[in-house]
């Protein structure tokens, strides 16, 4: 279905109204133009496809975020967005690349293992084989084993947190000074789906901490491995089976500070040119699969969406400002520093804000507070006609409470809205997951996003 974003654009909705069937604000020989265009002609999947698969994973203070960023510029610019800009909202101290990583136990039987590391976290100096044995529990216990902590891998039982403690760097030092070669620890058992009833197994989640410095960058990896294939490590372990391990994780770092950036490109309205409705989704993502769901699909559509006003030459009377945001998995940085620097503008002038971050499940519905509705119904009227397998709801209540980019523009007292999305994709099977690869976008629900 075509949907949300492209139509709400040009309905320029004020007034208040009660529900409709078809919609009364934008144009018809608008509304059609969209539609054909957006169904006939759609590039989002290719958008996403050059995202997630030529670019790759957009960790903010990558290379490749940097390239996905100067990527989507240019492509706006392409379309006719002369104003296609990057603005800068902060810096990160230290980089962070990936280049490929594998592990595989060697003994006492081969094996592939599926695993990683967290994001600006040490990599090893190449293939470095050696056996495995117990992560010492103290100081004193890895200066006792310190003979046997050379050159062995170190089977973490309990998992590390992300920043470690005092006691648990004490530790790792000792590790360190003993030449070991670094941790093992376990991926997650299950998670819980977004539905109840449905659970997920084996999942190798990817955070990390990039508050670190130049002068001291973490030299001691960790690395995570499908919780499966940790549980056979440990059996093998309490059997008293010599257990040998290789691992190759090409992780690097650049010296910074590292210039963030979140892409922004306005349609200017042709009325009220000041006014502007905020189309949106974060370039950003962790950096353990590609991706694709958070937030490769809010991406691809707010570009779509760019793609589709253009080709069809809408003139909305409002301006359309399109923002691709980036440290959004960090904490919404870029948006809450865009939002803190335009404050009074936006508090004036912003419309609405909408975030796609709900990964690749189709829009299926607003939510807005009681005064918003009669607005959201007239400006979202005939949404679901567009597509009759795919329905769009307005409904009263409160935003939705995951934590994205809308939430910047709540916290000023401006109008931040979150897709409701709805489909059968399993947002909790790619969230942050080595799951979330190009493949788990669905192409329907994406073209449906985007209009
Ligand atoms: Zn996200």
């Amino acid at each position: 279905m075509l949907a949300p974003v492209v139509l709400l654009l040009v309905s320029n909705a004020t007034a208040q109204g009660t529900p409709l069937p078809r919609n009364t604000v934008i144009p018809p020989a608008t509304w059609d133009a969209a539609i054909t265009e957006g169904k006939q002609k759609s590039q989002v999947m290719a958008i996403l496809d050059h995202l997630c698969n030529r670019i790759g994973p957009r960790l903010t203070s990558s290379d490749n975020l940097q390239n996905a960023c100067e990527w989507s510029r240019e492509w706006l610019k392409d379309l006719g967005y002369d104003n296609a800009r990057l603005d800068r909202w902060g810096e990160f101290p230290v980089g962070f690349n990936r280049g490929p990583w594998s592990g595989e136990v060697l003994a006492p039987i081969k094996k592939a293992l599926v695993c990683n590391t967290p994001a600006w976290s040490a990599g090893t100096h190449g293939r470095q084989e050696g056996p495995l044995v117990l992560a010492p529990t103290s100081e004193e216990d890895a200066k006792e084993r310190a003979t046997e902590l050379q050159g062995a891998w170190l089977l973490m039982k309990q998992r590390p947190r992300r920043s470690l403690s005092g006691r648990a760097r004490r530790i790792t030092k000792a590790c360190q000074e003993a030449g070991a070669l670094g941790y093992v620890y376990s991926g997650r058992k299950t998670r819980n789906g977004m539905k109840k009833g449905i659970v997920h197994e084996n999942l190798l989640l990817t955070g990390g901490n990039y508050r670190i410095r130049w002068n001291k960058l973490p030299a001691f990896p960790r690395v995570q491995v499908r919780w499966d294939q940790f549980q056979e490590l440990v059996a093998m372990l309490e059997k008293r089976q010599e257990v040998r391990l290789a691992f190759d994780i090409r992780n690097w770092f650049k010296k910074g500070p590292i210039p963030l950036y979140n892409v922004v490109a306005d349609l200017v309205g042709s009325e009220k040119p000041n006014e502007f409705v905020v189309v949106s989704g974060h370039i950003d993502s962790w950096d353990g699969a590609a991706g694709t769901t958070d937030n490769g699909t809010g991406t691809a559509t707010t570009l779509e969406a760019a793609r589709i006003l253009k080709a069809i030459g809408a003139r909305p009377k409002r301006t359309i400002r399109f923002m691709l945001w980036s440290g959004e998995e960090q904490g919404l940085m870029g948006s809450r520093s865009w939002v803190q620097k335009n404050r009074k503008d936006v508090k004036v002038n912003c419309q609405a804000a909408l975030v796609h971050d709900g990964g690749t499940n189709y829009a299926g519905g607003i939510v807005g507070t009681k005064a918003q509705l009669p607005l959201l119904l007239r400006a979202f009227a005939g949404f679901h006609t567009i597509d009759s397998s795919l329905p769009f709801q307005v409904t009263e209540g409160r935003q939705p409470s995951y934590g994205s980019d809308h939430t910047s523009f709540i916290s000023i007292g401006a109008p931040g809205f979150y897709w409701k999305q709805e489909g059968n994709a399993q947002y909790r099977y790619t969230h942050h997951t080595q799951y979330d690869t190009f493949d788990a976008a669905v192409p329907a629900y994406q073209a449906q996003t985007a209009l």
